[in-house]
């Protein structure tokens, strides 16, 4: 009998993976994009031609490839980006390396030349099929102009299965658009048939939003900006009047990688929630920072998906930073604002309610229209002018508590006592609910809705890290000085570090000086830190600092803040009164971002009335 296994020609094994890669058009835009970007180009030029099915040219001013180079970067796994098995784990990689140049010259003629700025000559390569026709000499300006020619001529079902040129067009202008979003610090152009669709200079990111968004969203863009160990935000949204009639200008950057995400999505959409129409999409710009370890790569290369080890954290710290911008706008005066009758009753909240007659308020970015405390609830009846660094309170755990305390508007009519105004409504006490401490661990409260645990330690560091971030720029925290000033000995390295956060931690009372010698001696002490656990503190403290991620900009700051949240924190298993429960469950409602500690972890877990019904089936 005859053999029936035989080895597929390379030209169509080729052709074959290519289909991972090359899609359509717009994935060649993609990856030539991406590589010339990767090549250290400032400069990048995309030329296109009918939708791309004739010519995608990308022209960059990257480091070039010597001739060597320029024959082996169209080998399959032929890659200068991978050294270490280790760099695969970097989000930086993200899927396959070494396999676009190969797949593209597998299904299109392609013309590449390059140089180098050390060299005096450049190269040109002619590829059409994987089949090396031609590689010469020649003059070039350094970069990398690369032609790719006629995509699937030789896969015909391919060729036809392309949609019309205007929609490979579409998707082509949306890869430049990502690409251009992400890198705002490029000049870059696009051209098709012809035209210029885009000439962009190297601009801040809400210029380049305005640019290729439109410009008429220049004064309804809200800057988004968020700081936390787990996560970084920043970026832009769109004003609820700017919101689009169907999905689109919804931008995730994870890493400075353009992603989609539904969970993500969702998390901005809620944000939003009762300040657009049904059927309206709010436009967003998001940049997402967090550490590379904690992404899951095992996703297909070309797709642009994601997934996080933990995405709850990630949900809650997106959500509470496109809040904090939106209510921040809130009260930003503009002709707009005030015109626009229909928005100052778009959040119900009675504490707020702006007459449309009332003069403009002044801007005031600590303004909170949200009650944050019960303290400042007494405050009703003043302007509702915050303290600068007072947190904002998110609103999600109004939510949570609203089921006791908001009576249904119907209920309001009803309200047996006078004083049940409406807005005493909106307090933050659990008063009159018993609270149990459970183990000397967790702290027990009833809702309407089920039960809550808290985590007195956890809670706590939250609690304590708004409080001490809020002392950002404050002077003359208060500190003990010690009778018996503490020398304590460092490495080189951490002495290096130590010196560095010298001003930082004196803002919150320490008092260390130098000694000489990596020495240093204790005087004083932040009245929350124990004198006895100065060596743990600084320890802890160096240590993260050393292995404090580079992708991470938590500032010195925070970081101190975390570190001194975490050490002066109630400890578990502290038996506390019903007098601390109660202040803790208080403040930590009033809090930024009640649910998670300053590290991520989470800090209250809700059990439904349904989820216990169910356990006794
Ligand atoms: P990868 O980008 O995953 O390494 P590619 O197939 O896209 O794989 O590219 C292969 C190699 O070719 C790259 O690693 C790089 O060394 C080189 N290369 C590709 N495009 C350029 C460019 N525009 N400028 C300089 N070098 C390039
Ligand atoms: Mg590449």
């Amino acid at each position: 009998m005859r053999d029936i296994i035989s080895l597929l020609p390379d030209a169509l094994a080729n052709q074959i993976a290519a289909g991972e890669v090359v899609q359509r058009p717009a994935s060649v835009v993609k990856e030539l994009m991406e590589n010339a970007i990767d090549a250290g180009a400032t400069n990048i030029q995309l030329i296109v031609k009918e939708g791309g099915r004739q010519l995608i040219q990308v022209i960059d001013d990257g480091c070039g490839m010597s001739v060597t180079d320029a024959r082996l970067s169209f080998e399959r796994h032929a890659t200068s980006k991978i050294k270490q098995i280790n760099d695969l784990f970097a989000i930086t990689t993200f899927g396959f390396r070494g396999e676009a140049l190969a797949s593209i010259a597998a299904v299109a003629q392609v013309e590449m030349t390059s140089r180098r700025a050390i060299d005096d000559l450049g190269t040109k390569i002619v590829i059409e099929g994987s089949e090396v026709k031609e590689q010469v000499p020649v003059n070039a300006p350094f970069g990398t102009n690369f032609q790719v020619k006629n995509l699937f001529f030789n896969v015909p079902a391919r060729r036809n299965f392309l949609k019309s040129n205007t929609v490979e067009f579409r998707h082509i202008n949306e890869e430049f658009t990502r690409v251009a979003l992400a890198h705002p610090e490029l000049s870059l152009k696009l051209n098709h048939n012809g035209t210029d669709v885009f000439v962009l200079k190297p601009a801040v990111l809400k210029l380049r939003i305005m640019a290729l968004l439109g410009n008429y969203l220049n004064p309804d863009l809200v800057p988004v900006e968020e700081q936390s160990s787990i996560l970084n935000v920043t970026g832009f949204i769109g004003k609820p009047r700017v919101a689009k009639k169907s999905r689109g200008d919804q931008y995730f950057f994870v890493n400075n990688r353009f992603i989609k995400d539904a969970y993500l999505n969702h998390a901005v959409v809620h944000a939003f929630e009762g300040l657009l129409p049904q059927g309206a999409y709010p436009i967003y710009v998001l940049f997402l920072t967090l550490d590379a370890a904690k992404i899951d790569i095992n996703v297909h290369p070309t797709k642009t998906e994601i997934k996080f080890d933990d995405e709850r954290p990630i949900y809650a710290i997106l959500q509470s930073a496109v809040k904090k911008a939106l209510s921040k706008y809130n009260v930003a005066p503009s002709i707009d604002f005030d015109a626009d009758t229909s928005f100052s009753g778009i959040y119900h909240d009675p504490i707020r309610n702006p007459s449309p007659t009332q003069p403009a308020v002044k801007y005031d970015v600590s303004y909170n229209p949200f009650p944050s405390s019960p303290k400042e609830k007494e405050n009703d009846g003043f302007p509702q002018h915050f303290p600068q660094n007072r947190p904002a309170s998110s609103r999600g755990w109004e939510e949570l508590y609203a089921v006791i305390e908001k009576p249904e508007p119907e209920q309001q009519q009803m309200a047996a006592f006078p004083s049940q105004q409406p807005e005493e409504q909106v307090s933050t006490k659990m008063s009159g609910q018993p609270l149990f401490q459970l183990h000397n661990l967790f702290i027990l409260a009833q809702i309407k809705s089920g039960f809550i645990l808290v985590d007195q330690n956890a809670a706590h560091q939250r609690i304590l890290f708004e409080r001490f971030r809020a002392m950002e720029g404050q002077r003359n925290h208060l500190s003990q000085q010690t009778l018996f000033p503490e020398t304590i000995e460092f490495s080189i390295q951490e002495a290096i570090i130590v010196e560095e956060i010298l001003p930082q931690l004196q803002v919150f009372g320490f008092d260390i000086r130098p000694l000489g010698r990596n020495a240093f001696v204790v005087h004083g002490m932040p009245l929350e830190i124990e004198m006895s656990a100065v060596h743990g503190f600084l320890h802890e403290l160096i240590n993260q600092f050393k292995n404090q991620n580079a992708q991470l900009a938590v500032s010195k700051f925070d970081q101190i803040v975390i570190r001194m949240a975490v050490n002066a924190a109630i400890k578990p298993g502290k038996p506390l009164n019903e007098t601390e429960m109660q202040t803790i469950i208080d403040e930590l409602f009033a809090c930024e971002m009640p649910y998670y500690t300053p590290e991520g972890k989470q800090t209250i877990v809700t059990i439904t009335l349904e989820e216990l019904k169910e356990r006794f089936k």
